[in-house]
C-alpha cells in the first residue's frame, strides 16, 4: 500500500487540502471535477514541466470529462515576470468558447509556474479558483503553501502579486525524481530551515535519512514533505498575510537573498543561498549571546550531508550589504533578521548592525 498523506491547511472559508504521495497527479482530474461547477481548465505550466507531466495532467482531466487547456511558458526565473503573464492573458481570453469565472487554473510545476499561475488566477476576471501541482521540492514543501502569487520586476523579486489561496493542492512524490540534483538541494535546504524555526524532531529525522531523501525515496519524501508542509500551514495559519510570525519563515533568507542577488540567480540555487544564509544567522545568534557554537556546527553538519555547501568564495561583503538594505523587508536601511533563540524556536530582530553583517559574510568565505 503506498502511503498518502493528507493535511489542511486552515483559514476558515478559504481551507483547503494538501494531498501528498506517489502517483496523486493521477488525482488531479476527479480532485477538480469535485469542486464542483468547473466549466473548463487551463494548466498553466513551464516548458520542462509541460513536456515530462504536461500530458498526464491532462489526461486525468479530460478523464473527469473536463476540457482541458495546456498553456507553458519557458522554464526558469527570468520568466516569472508581467510579459509572461501578459501572454498567458492573451493565451487564456482567446480561448474557445471563451473563458468564464468557472474556468479553473492549474499551476503545474516549480515555484515559478506556481506563483506565475497563481498570480493569473488571482487577476483573470477577477479572481479564478486553481489547484496547485508542485513538482519541485521547493514547490511542495514551501510555494505552493500560503497563497502568495506575483512574478519579480526589473528592480527586484516578487514585487508584484497578490495573496490568493487555492482550492486544493496535490504532490505527487514521484514527479521529483526527475528534478536536477542541486534542485533536490535547494528544496532539502528549506526543509533544514522548517526544522530550525520550529522542529527539532524534524531535524532528527533529516539527519537520520539524509542519503533516502538524496536518492528521492518515495516514502521518506512523503513523510518530509508531510511534515514540512505541516510547519509552513501552521505558521500561515496563525499569520496569513505577513503581519508577524510568518516572518519567521525568512530565516537564513536576509542575507541569503543578498548572496542570491550578488553572486547571480542561474550561479547559485535559492536553497543553497538560505543554507549560507542560515549558517550566517546562527553566528549573529552567537554573537548576541541567543545560542552557543553547537547550533551552528549541526546545521553545518547536516547541511554537508545534503552536498550543500557551507562556505563560498569571493562574497563581496559591502556589495551584498547594500543590497540587503535595498531588500523590501529591510527597516529604514536596517535589514531584519530572524535569529535562532534555541533549536526549533526564532525570533525577530531589528538590531543588527552593518559591521556584524560584514563580519558573518567573511565568516562564509
Ligand atoms: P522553478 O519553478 O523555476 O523550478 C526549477 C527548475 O526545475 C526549472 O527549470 C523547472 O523547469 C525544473 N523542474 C520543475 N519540476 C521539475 C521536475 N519534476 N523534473 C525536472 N525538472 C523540473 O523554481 P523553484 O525552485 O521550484 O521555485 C523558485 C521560485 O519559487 C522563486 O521564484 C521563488 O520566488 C518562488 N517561491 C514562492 C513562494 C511562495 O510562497 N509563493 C515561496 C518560496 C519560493
Amino acid at each position: 500500500m503506498v502511503r498518502v498523506e493528507t493535511l489542511r491547511v486552515e483559514l476558515g472559508e478559504r481551507s483547503y487540502d494538501v494531498r501528498i504521495g506517489a502517483g496523486i497527479l493521477d488525482e488531479l482530474g476527479p480532485a477538480a471535477a469535485a469542486l464542483g461547477n468547473v466549466a473548463q481548465v487551463v494548466i498553466i505550466s513551464d516548458s520542462t514541466v509541460a513536456e515530462l507531466y504536461g500530458q498526464r495532467a491532462c489526461a486525468s482531466l479530460e478523464g473527469a470529462s473536463l476540457r482541458t487547456t495546456l498553456v507553458h511558458f519557458p522554464a526558469g526565473e527570468a520568466s516569472k515576470n508581467l510579459a509572461t503573464v501578459r501572454e498567458i492573458y492573451d493565451r487564456l481570453f482567446a480561448i474557445s468558447p471563451p473563458i468564464d469565472r468557472n474556468c479553473l487554473i492549474v499551476a503545474l510545476g516549480g515555484g515559478v509556474p506556481g506563483d506565475v499561475a497563481g498570480f493569473i488566477a488571482a487577476t483573470a476576471l477577477r479572481g479564478l479558483r486553481w489547484v496547485q501541482t508542485p513538482t519541485t521540492l521547493l514547490g511542495a514543501v514551501d510555494a505552493s503553501i500560503g497563497g502568495k502569487t506575483g512574478v519579480d520586476h526589473e528592480t527586484g523579486k516578487n514585487l508584484i502579486g497578490a495573496f490568493h489561496q487555492p482550492q486544493a493542492v496535490l504532490i505527487d512524490v514521484e514527479t521529483l525524481k526527475t528534478l536536477a540534483p542541486q534542485e533536490l538541494r535547494s528544496g532539502l535546504a528549506e526543509c533544514v530551515k522548517h526544522a530550525f524555526i520550529r522542529d527539532a524532531t524534524l531535524l532528527d529525522f533529516i539527519e537520520s535519512n539524509a542519503e533516502a531523501l538524496l536518492s528521492c525515496e518515495s516514502e521518506p519524501l512523503t513523510e518530509l514533505i508531510a511534515r514540512n508542509v505541516a510547519i509552513k500551514a501552521s505558521v500561515v495559519a496563525d499569520d496569513e498575510r505577513e503581519c508577524g510570525v510568518r516572518a519567521h519563515l525568512n530565516f537564513g533568507h536576509t542575507l541569503g537573498h543578498g548572496i542570491e542577488t550578488f553572486v547571480g540567480y542561474g550561479n547559485i540555487s535559492h536553497g543553497q543561498a538560505v543554507a549560507l544564509g542560515m549558517i550566517a544567522a546562527c553566528r549573529l545568534a552567537e554573537g548576541k549571546d541567543l545560542v552557543d557554537a553547537s547550533l551552528r556546527e549541526r546545521l553545518t553538519t547536516v547541511l554537508k550531508s545534503l552536498s550543500l555547501a557551507v562556505h563560498w568564495k569571493d562574497l563581496d561583503a559591502d556589495a551584498i550589504w547594500r543590497i540587503m538594505q535595498h531588500d523590501k523587508k529591510a527597516v529604514a536601511g536596517r535589514p531584519r533578521f530572524i535569529l535562532p533563540t534555541e533549536l526549533g524556536k526564532v525570533d525577530i530582530f531589528d538590531d543588527v548592525s552593518e559591521k556584524e553583517v560584514k563580519q558573518v559574510i567573511a565568516s562564509l568565505e
